[in-house]
């Protein structure tokens, strides 16, 4: 097995909202990235996927839990050494021109980070400028360019460059294809994985398609209402995941071969509010094979085979 490079240890993170509940949006979650290899983490919109990010980016700390990041501890980093750590995990966004000024040539956008951690001449930030569009793919000339012309898997590439510029060890994508058409998306993730082989990247891929997900993850975890339910290799997904939500997310994938005279299987009721959590396991509301223990007793991550843990009470007893 390669070498842990970031984990966190019981990430929890809450919220109080307007009417003074709380709100949590990540319970107790354990996560693992390995040197060179990608996490994949799947779930539904509001399940914690990019609360657990943001704690895992630094940009907001947990209430809980423990950030550790090549062995050391860095969850109570502040002022300069948080700004420092910084550059070893970057983020790319769902939409990267949030991230860019609207007056601010592609060049500028790209190493724009450089600025908070180096200092280079006119001439240096111009070759990085040619060697990042490079990496990326696209055309040196583009620098001069405004990122609002370009298309959106373009603006995507510029985003890539970006969060490279300051040649970080981990990669952190937050539904970095989800906006794409579905052959661009094909696109960034060869881009993504030929970046991740280069400069043996650590990357963590979130996304909403399990199919997208296990097709380039080494490792793949399913949340649920703000807590994991099962870490299994991504390689694995389709024969060997056991949990009753990744099955209900592994049928509900359109596929050329499916009967489509037959209804197509889908989980029934909403998901729970995160402000008033059930009791139990969190998915006994939805779960077609809940049982009265289920309501009770919230099941814990249990090993069931190498690298392979689910939190259900059908398994590990
Ligand atoms: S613990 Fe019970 S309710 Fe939860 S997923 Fe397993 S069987 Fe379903």
């Amino acid at each position: 097995m390669s070498e842990v490079i970031l984990e966190g240890r019981g990430l929890t993170r809450r919220y109080t909202t307007d009417r003074g509940q709380t709100l949590t949006a990540c319970r107790e979650v354990d996560i693992c990235l390995q040197y060179g290899r990608t996490l994949g983490i799947v779930g539904e919109s509001g399940c914690g996927k990019s609360t657990l990010l943001r704690m895992m980016t630094q940009l907001e700390p947990p209430n809980e839990g423990r950030l550790i990041f090549r062995g050391q501890d860095i969850t109570a980093l502040k002022g300069e050494a948080l700004r420092k750590n910084r550059c070893h995990i970057q983020m790319v966004f769902q939409d990267p021109t949030s991230a860019f000024f609207g007056r601010m040539k592609a060049g500028e956008a790209i190493t724009e980070p450089l600025g908070n951690f180096q200092k280079l001449s006119a001439k240096q930030i111009r070759e990085k400028q040619a060697e990042l569009l490079r990496l990326v793919r696209l055309p040196e000339d583009f620098a001069h360019r405004y990122p609002h012309s370009m298309s959106g898997g373009q603006r995507q590439r510029l985003g890539i460059a970006r969060a490279l510029a300051v040649d970080p060890a981990v990669l952190v994508c937050d539904e970095a294809t989800s906006a794409l058409d579905v052959s661009v998306q094909e696109k960034i993730i060869t881009l993504l994985v030929e970046i991740q082989r280069q400069r043996q990247l650590s990357m963590i891929f979130v996304c909403h398609d399990l199919a997208l997900v296990q097709s380039l993850s080494h490792q793949v975890m399913v949340m649920y209402l703000g807590g994991a339910v099962e870490s299994l290799p991504g390689n694995e997904v389709w024969d060997k995941a056991s949990h009753p939500y990744s099955k209900a997310l592994l049928s509900s994938i359109f596929a050329i071969d499916m009967d489509f005279d037959k209804p197509l299987p889908t989980l029934k009721g909403e998901v729970p509010s995160p402000v008033n959590l059930p009791q139990g396991c969190a998915f006994h509301t939805r779960c077609p094979q809940c049982r009265e223990r289920c309501r009770n007793e919230r099941p814990a991550m249990r090993e069931i085979g190498p690298n392979h843990r689910v939190a259900c009470h059908l398994f590990g007893q």
